[in-house]
């Protein structure tokens, strides 16, 4: 049969072509081996090492034509079926590495079973067909085609999805080969027809390796450009990263950052504390010259012009004073370096606020003045006792003894009420400096802040504040420091009238008060321009101030607090209904005995004049190194009718202790040479009888020592100042305890 002559082309090699073709045919098929496994080696996919398997069984098919073909000898049955068999699984191999390569997967059981169906079909076939070798061998090779078209279509798709070169020649080299298999059959006519199919074939393998090589190296390109936009993307990924992470430590650095242009420190970027230290936000303060918001001590001559100036005279300021919009100076400590800002040249600034810094320096510079004060104070107060003692002793006396004309006897009694005033702050003072509970007493506070007003209408007056009071008349009294009160309400005052200096008139300050659910409510409110949102927080702080140096200690109100919480009370900040600030203290009704010598105590002016009392034959020894205190208790005890004998020093009054039995002693507690306790042992070791008529006299019941002495001794004490009532109180009980011979009278009732 000659196919080609139909088509007017004579395709037929001559059969002397055979071997050649045989030849060429096993070459190109080991090319495909070696190319196979190569690429396999290379890749290490599983599909090469199957595909590799099904060309070396193709490649022993070609070998074993080199044994029987002749278009006239018949073949030994052993070589067909062996061929039969090879070829078979060569197609096998090629159907398992396709499937394999479109992703699906085939068992090797599977595969086992089918090559050994094989191995025994091809024998019966050959067994059997064996006479007509065409119809033996069409249904392999109509296999073998399909499969090899199976690989042509798994190409054609990759190549649908990759676009590759490689996978188009693979598909259409598949695809020949395929055809190529499936008519293989009837090129068996002639030696001549199966040389031309060997040489087809050989083109079409030949095409099929250079497919796979094209293949493989697309691969290889594309996989790596893939790489390449992984790690681009990797890359892209890391800088956004860190981009964000700048981006945040910028934004959250307690440090100011500012970034501003080279040229002229235009501000191109800050962060949020830099923000807050210029009290701008970006847009506000973009494009503005960072120069503008800080303040050097001295401009250099000539001043800085360039960016670059700027910036080093910028980072020389120790340190830098940045102006707030407010006017407000914000000392910084400042570091700079130059950057590239994006794609510009740019200064970076960091601004380190100093004022925590500062303001803790100036608070441990405050409280060590105020620990001096505090000592001072102490040592004044104390010193300031004796004379008040004396002021108040004699007001006293001139009171009770004198015929006075009436308006005299009213001045004087305002007198002595201020004398006794300034005894209890004094008192208070050393309370206050000693950490002591401050005395309590029944405080009326409508009367307590009319006695204020009353006070400050005069000075407030030059200030032209206003000053008046809306009280409840049903305010019930309470126990509470009168003074502390007092002082708490003098703090307000001068903070409502330093607020409202510069407002315009009317000034009004507004205390009122009110009794609710128990409750003592004072306000103390003004007109002024009030609390500014933001320090609303921090104005009981101790030392916070907005006032210059000089006029503020940022102690006011956190000692207002102090004293309201030692009360079990509270004091708070609100709004004024008058349109400034408003301070509520609120205070608990508590009741407490008053002792009544405690009460005449305050109220001395009150009292009647006193006739000399009938005498007494009680000889008293007055010891202290005061003089005008020993005369005016002198001139006191003698209105009492008793018989005092005035010592100035404690040496004295022992020597005086010898010669005369004396029915009681008064001493200083604190004298110089003997103190009162030596002298007091000494006194009792000269005369027995002493050891139960003693009364010290004392300025400084609050001091730790005297305290803890007078507890010990049990002896009863006299506090200056003195009040007459409570010398005639006291030195009865103690004569009357030498009669009773018990010699401890009630404490309370004496310790004035
Ligand atoms: P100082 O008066 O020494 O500053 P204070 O503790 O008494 O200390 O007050 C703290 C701050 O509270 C003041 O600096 C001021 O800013 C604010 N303040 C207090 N009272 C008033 C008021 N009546 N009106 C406006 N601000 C006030």
């Amino acid at each position: 049969m000659n196919l080609s002559g139909n088509i007017g082309y004579n395709l037929e090699f001559l059969g002397d072509h055979l071997k050649p073709a045989l030849l060429v045919s096993l070459l190109s098929v080991w090319v495909l081996v070696v190319v196979f496994w190569y690429l396999n080696s290379y890749t290490r996919r599983r599909y090469f090492t199957i595909w590799t398997a099904a060309w070396l069984f193709y490649g022993l098919w070609l070998t074993l034509f080199f044994w029987g073909r002749s278009a006239v000898k018949v073949e030994p049955f052993w070589l067909m079926w062996l061929k039969q068999w090879c070829i078979c699984v060569s197609a096998v191999f090629l159907l398992w590495g396709s499937l394999r390569f479109l992703g699906e997967r085939v068992s090797q059981r599977l595969i086992g079973l089918s090559l050994a169906f094989l191995l025994a079909w091809s024998f019966t076939d050959t067994y059997c067909v064996g006479a007509t070798r065409y119809q033996m061998e069409w249904p392999v090779f109509a296999f073998f085609g399909l499969a090899s078209m199976l690989t042509s279509y798994a190409f054609y798709r990759y190549r649908r999805r990759r676009r590759f070169l490689g996978g188009a020649l693979l598909a259409i080299g598949f695809f020949f080969w395929g055809l190529y298999l499936g008519s293989y059959p009837l090129f068996e006519i002639s030696d001549g027809m199966v040389a031309t199919g060997f040489f087809i074939s050989t083109v079409l393998q030949l095409l099929i390796a250079l497919g796979m090589i094209i293949m493989v190296l697309e691969q290889v390109r594309f996989n790596r450009a893939r790489q390449n936009v992984y790690e681009r993307d990797k890359l892209q990924t890391k800088v956004w990263f860190s981009e964000e992470r700048y981006q945040r430590l910028f934004e959250q650095a307690h440090e100011g950052i500012v970034i501003a242009a080279r040229s002229d420190l235009r501000i191109l970027e800050l962060n949020r504390a830099a923000e807050a230290m210029l009290g701008l936000t970006l847009p506000q303060a973009v494009s503005q010259s960072l120069a503008t918001f800080c303040q050097v001590k001295t401009l250099p001559d000539p001043a800085p012009k360039s960016g670059r100036d700027w910036f080093e005279l910028i980072c020389s300021q120790r340190p830098l004073h940045l102006v707030h919009k407010t006017g407000a100076l914000i000392p910084a400590e400042t570091t700079g370096a130059p950057i590239e800002f994006a794609g510009q040249s740019a200064y970076q600034f960091f601004f380190r606020e100093l004022t925590d810094q500062s303001r803790l320096e100036e608070q441990l510079r405050q409280a060590e003045k105020l620990s001096s004060l505090g000592q001072m104070i102490s040592g004044v107060a104390h010193e300031l006792n004796n004379p008040l003692a004396v002021i108040s002793g004699y007001m006293e006396l001139i009171l009770r003894t004198h015929e006075l004309p009436a308006k005299t006897r009213q001045d004087l009694e305002k007198v002595a009420n201020e004398s006794s005033r300034a005894a209890r702050l004094v008192r208070n003072f050393l309370a206050f400096a000693r950490s002591q509970p401050a005395h309590r007493e029944m405080v009326n506070f409508n009367d307590l802040i009319t006695g204020v007003i009353d006070l400050r209408q005069f000075d407030l007056s030059l200030g032209h504040v206003r000053i008046d009071a809306l009280l409840d008349r049903a305010l019930p009294p309470t126990s509470a420091s009168r003074d502390q009160i007092h002082q708490v309400l003098n703090i307000l005052i001068n903070n409502a009238t330093q607020a409202m200096a510069r407002s315009p008139e009317p000034r009004i300050i507004r205390l009122s008060t009110a009794f609710k659910e128990g409750r003592v409510l004072i306000t103390v409110e003004d007109n002024g321009p009030g609390v500014p949102e933001e320090i609303q927080k921090r104005i009981f702080e101790p030392f916070f101030t907005t006032k210059e140096t000089g006029l503020g200690t940022g102690l006011g109100l956190s000692i207002a607090h102090g004293i309201m919480s030692e009360h079990g009370g509270s004091i708070r900040f609100q709004k004024s209904s008058l349109g400034g600030a408003a301070f509520a203290l609120d205070l608990p009704v508590v009741s407490i005995e008053v002792p009544k010598s405690a009460a005449a105590d305050f109220q001395p002016a009150q009292q009647d004049r006193l006739a000399q009392a009938s005498p007494r034959p009680d000889k008293v020894l007055v010891v202290d190194d005061e003089k005008a205190i020993v005369e005016m208790l002198g001139e006191m005890l003698t209105l009492l009718g008793y018989q005092p004998h005035l010592c100035f020093s404690a040496r004295e009054g022992l020597e005086k202790i010898k010669e005369t039995a004396f029915d009681l002693v008064m001493s200083d507690l604190r004298m110089p040479e003997i103190d009162g306790p030596a002298f007091y042992r000494m006194a009792v070791q000269a005369d027995g009888r002493l050891e139960r008529r003693f009364v010290f006299l004392t300025g400084d019941t609050v001091n730790e020592e005297t305290r803890a002495f007078l507890k010990a001794s049990g002896k009863p004490f006299l506090a200056k100042p003195f009040r007459m009532a409570g010398i005639e109180k006291i030195t009865r009980q103690a004569l009357r305890g030498r009669e009773e011979g018990d010699g401890k009278p009630d404490r309370d009732e004496i310790s004035i």
